[in-house]
């Protein structure tokens, strides 16, 4: 695909209940993936293909078989009771919502060998780990130096928001939870200095933004609220929503940078949208009440654009030429289908299509043991989305993402460039200059089911002459009067603009 970085889903021993984001030890890899040595083997082998590895890390909570929690059950006089977060008074911090509300009532559970209640805000067999503990706060820093020694290049770091809680708030984005983030960047500044922490913070901007802090807290974070708002803009058909939450985002400091996604291993979370905006893409995305999950939708990328080729090359396109690093969900660049019948998210975490022998080439095991059935619905069968049958077409979805992934690297603008949108009467179509040390870049989007012409008041670049960048072709030099294109459906350009 010419990528180069791999972000690992957790890896680490677990009972599995939150497929791996319920991790028993920090300092291992689970057995059934293979050891420790074989780790650092992957990450040398990804190295000498200049690609970068990073890996989950869960520090909100641990899952209750880690030893910690073991020995924290046994009572106030265990060394690990203060690991995690206890109270005798359940209505303590009461205005921290329910996350995961189809399964969880309370933040709250019932410990029977303590006689206490511990706190979770995910499942309730994942406790919080108590961040008051100065132990703790170590403990997590001890885990970062242990995996950097070995050569992982960056975390994803899971649930940051909810580190801290204190009395009186929502129990999310508080200072302390700043503070500590800005102690692990210091150690990463002082130890490991090319280590890259990036966030998953589910916020809208203005708590989101914060997380970058003056360039001395995260790297990267994930774009959450621009997520839902590609899917939206898309089914509107007008361009409200990308240039609405754009404009709305302040700049983040010079040393940070987004991740942008369009679907990952979770469902799509509609968390960042207001009750108006959620209504309609649970209307228009989630017809089938078994699509929906907490508050979000269940869906991978090919379901929700209706396996349309011509939506799919859109959304990625728009997501390709926007500011940040693009990541993209393994599956969704052969157009894997789901399986909305699997409990919890499992359906959208069913095993890669690799080609249509046993299992999808994914396991030679009996299919029975596979931790997931592969995909066999009729539309998204194994037999035919798998990656040896894209490898082999000149026209798959992944000799799509292979020529994008090849356009956004062949020039720095794309990653670092400015964004300024142009403001055309046909709201169907979205249209934005990425610009840096001279190079530009004008990109051009239909959103719409229909033909589509647009005029473009661009005389500042009168002079230029637009390279479409996909197939190389020379279109008419700018001028004064309005730049006249004509797109097809759900039609795109990417152009690049040259003097001569
Ligand atoms: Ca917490």
């Amino acid at each position: 695909l010419g990528i180069d970085c791999i972000w690992l889903l957790p890896m680490y021993p677990s009972p599995m209940k939150d497929d791996g984001y319920d991790i028993m030890d920090y300092y291992d890899v689970n057995h059934e993936y293979g050891s420790l040595n074989d780790f650092i083997e992957l990450i040398n082998q990804a190295h000498k293909r200049n690609i970068k590895v990073f890996a989950d890390l869960v520090v909100n909570h641990t899952s209750d078989q880690h030893h910690w929690f073991k020995e924290a059950k046994k009572g106030k006089s265990s060394p690990f009771h203060n690991y995690y977060v206890w109270t005798d008074d359940p209505s303590k911090y009461s205005q921290a919502r329910v996350i995961f509300k189809d399964t969880e009532t309370s933040n709250w559970a019932w410990c029977n060998d303590c006689k206490r209640y511990y706190w979770h805000r995910f499942f309730s067999h994942q406790p919080d780990l108590n961040y008051e503990n100065p132990a703790v706060r170590e403990e997590m820093i001890r885990i970062i130096d242990f995996w950097f020694k070995i050569g992982l290049d960056g975390f994803r770091v899971d649930a940051v928001p909810y580190l801290f809680e204190k009395e009186g708030t929502n129990c999310e984005n508080l200072p302390e939870t700043h503070q500590y983030i800005k102690e692990v960047r210091k150690f990463l500044a002082q130890n490991y200095p090319d280590r890259v922490l990036l966030a998953e913070v589910n916020q809208w901007p203005e708590d989101l933004i914060p997380y970058f802090g003056n360039g001395d807290e995260f790297h990267m974070a994930f774009n959450f609220p621009l997520m839902p708002r590609l899917f939206m803009a898309l089914k509107k058909e007008h361009h409200g929503p990308i240039v609405d939450i754009i404009n709305n985002t302040p700049s983040i400091p010079n040393n940070c940078q987004w991740a942008i996604f369009l679907r990952n291993h979770d469902e799509l979370t509609l968390e960042m949208c207001t009750d108006e905006e959620r209504d309609y893409m649970y209307q228009e995305y989630a017809q089938d009440p078994q699509m929906k999950l907490n508050m979000g939708i269940r869906r991978r990328l090919a379901p929700l654009l209706d396996n349309d080729r011509r939506k799919i090359e859109l959304l990625y396109t728009i997501l390709f030429c926007l500011p940040g690093a693009p990541v993209i969900y393994y599956g969704d660049e052969i157009g894997m289908g789901d399986n909305i019948y699997q409990g919890d998210r499992n359906g959208v975490r069913t095993p890669m299509h690799w080609n249509d022998n046993r299992n999808a080439g994914f396991s030679t095991s009996n299919p029975s043991k596979l931790y997931a059935p592969v995909i066999t619905d009729p539309e998204y069968n194994y037999n035919s989305i798998n990656v040896e049958s894209q490898l082999n077409s000149h026209h798959s979805l992944l000799k799509f993402l292979k020529k994008i992934i090849g356009i956004r690297k062949s020039s720095n603008v794309f990653a670092e460039g400015a964004l300024s949108f142009v403001y055309p009467e046909n709201k169907k179509i979205l249209t934005f200059f990425r610009e840096l040390d001279g190079k530009k870049v004008l990109c051009v989007f239909n959103l719409a089911s229909t033909s589509q012409a647009v005029e473009l008041d661009i005389r500042n670049f009168n002079g230029y002459i637009p390279i479409e960048m996909f197939g190389g072709a020379t279109f008419p030099k700018i001028g004064e009067l309005p730049y006249l294109l004509t797109l097809s459906p759900y039609g795109y350009y990417v152009l690049l603009l040259e003097k001569n």
